[in-house]
């Protein structure tokens, strides 16, 4: 069982998606979601394994933008999209998955991995590109 640590910050999320009720689309079922942010900006998610333990990755500032990504509205309203999606598969109840932990993603390349202060990864920091 995962455990995110802001539970404040996931709780945050939680009723944000509530309010905000983003439109959800499935690009890839069971990994890849596209969100509708209240401004009208389209955000993806993707949910994929990180040494073996769930985890997403989100476009939204709070991913690319940070070493230190937190659950984002974006996320909890995928997950809920891609609980439905696994509740028609009928495997939501034999196996109640636990929420992935956020991870952050190269503003540059936006692979998921860990990211410097200015939002790029090791390799996209020490590209010419950027020196
Ligand atoms: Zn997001
Ligand atoms: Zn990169």
């Amino acid at each position: 069982m995962i455990e995110i640590k802001e539970k404040a910050q996931f709780e945050k999320a939680i009723a944000k998606a509530q309010a905000v009720k983003p439109k959800t689309h499935i690009i890839e079922a069971g990994r890849v979601y596209s969100v509708e942010s209240s401004q009208g900006d389209e955000y993806q998610v993707t949910f994929f394994k990180l040494n073996g333990v769930p985890a997403f990755t989100c476009t939204c500032k709070a991913h690319t933008g940070s070493a230190a990504p937190k659950v984002c509205y974006h996320a909890v309203a995928a997950w809920s999209q891609h609980r439905v999606v696994k509740a028609v598969h009928k495997a939501a109840e034999a196996s109640p998955e636990p929420f992935p932990i956020p991870v952050a993603t190269c503003r540059f390349c936006k692979t998921p991995s860990t990211v410097d202060s200015t939002g790029l990864c090791n390799s996209c920091a020490e590209s010419e590109l950027f020196s």
